[in-house]
């Protein structure tokens, strides 16, 4: 984990430089509405502190990425989404489509969504 990185989009919503719609910020995890979402609710969870993704992981970054984890859990039963199911997606590298090179986690939920994959 390095620090702010002054050029990444999402780092820049973390400052409050790009506005975004920000549905949880605390303990150095902030969470805002996907700009196009996928599905009735379609979240993403971050930690406040850059990481390129789950592949630039280093052990102290274990913590804050479990409490992302848990804070999308959290939403997902504020959004009335945690009975019906919901699935949580991290995108890493090219095959995989990641666009934005800070990890996030994908919350999306509130209709049936495609099995297997997307
Ligand atoms: P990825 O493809 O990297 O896993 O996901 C990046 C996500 O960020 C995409 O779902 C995309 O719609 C979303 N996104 C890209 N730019 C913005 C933005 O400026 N604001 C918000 N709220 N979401 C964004
Ligand atoms: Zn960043």
């Amino acid at each position: 984990m390095t620090a702010d990185q002054s050029d990444c989009l999402f780092c820049r919503i973390v400052r409050g430089e790009i506005p975004a719609t920000v549905v949880y910020k605390q303990g150095g995890v902030t969470a805002f509405r996907d700009i196009a979402p996928q599905a009735p609710t379609h979240i993403l969870i971050i930690p406040d502190q850059h990481v390129s993704g789950v592949a630039a992981m280093g052990e102290a970054d274990e913590q804050i990425v479990g409490r992302v984890l848990r804070v999308a859990a959290e939403l997902a039963r504020g959004e009335g989404i945690e009975d019906r199911g919901y699935r949580l997606i991290i995108n890493q590298g090219q095959d995989a489509g990641q666009s934005v090179p800070h990890l996030h986690v994908h919350l999306l939920g509130g209709r049936p969504l495609p099995t297997p994959l997307v």
